[in-house]
């Protein structure tokens, strides 16, 4: 598929913006991870999906040689107000959720794609980190911050915005394709 039918794609499972992903802003940083390990999001070193489990930037940065072209796809949701965490809670529910369906889908075609996915995994009610295997290796997907991508400089390398404005919250996530 052109790179154009896989936006079109996305726009179609529901996706609120999709656009190409500029592959030269794959910048793999110190200072995400550091993010990470700050507990900020309290994920780290508790799932499968997220630092330190997923390997340092090296890693990172051997996943993804192999590809040149992906696509870049957000959810934007409307918030009641700054504080509104039913909103945010349900934009990342349907984020997630078409997520998952465009992976499917692209899957068909490109069975070796890589999903950059966003914040940490929440397939199970409680992750079996570190003592036994993720129960879902398919369909569990590192953030791209978990990669350490700066979503903010992704996005805006890739034609899309980080932050749609006042009152909405905005998701991000890629999928490398070939
Ligand atoms: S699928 Fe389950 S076991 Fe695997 S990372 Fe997600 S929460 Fe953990």
């Amino acid at each position: 598929m052109k790179t154009e039918e896989l936006i079109e794609l996305a726009l179609e499972v529901g996706f609120d913006h999709a656009g190409e992903l500029n592959m030269g802003a794959l910048d793999f940083r110190p200072e995400v991870r550091d993010m990470c390990s700050s507990g900020r999001c309290r994920a780290y070193g508790t799932r499968w999906s997220c630092p330190p489990a997923v390997g340092d930037l090296e890693r990172s940065r051997r996943r993804t040689e192999k590809y040149h072209r992906g696509i870049l796809v957000q959810t934007t949701g409307q918030m009641a107000h700054d504080f509104d965490s039913e909103g945010i809670l349900q934009a990342e529910k349907r984020h997630k959720e078409r997520f998952a369906t465009l992976v499917r889908q692209i899957r068909y075609g490109y069975p070796d794609c890589l999903p950059m996915g966003t914040g940490a995994c929440t397939l199970c009610r409680k992750c079996t980190y570190p003592d036994r295997p993720c129960r879902h290796p398919e369909e569990m997907f590192t953030s791209m911050e978990g990669y350490g991508l700066l979503v903010n400089d992704v996005a805006k390398a890739s034609g899309l915005r980080y932050d749609y404005g006042p009152g909405t919250i905005t998701y991000s996530a890629a999928v490398l394709i070939d």
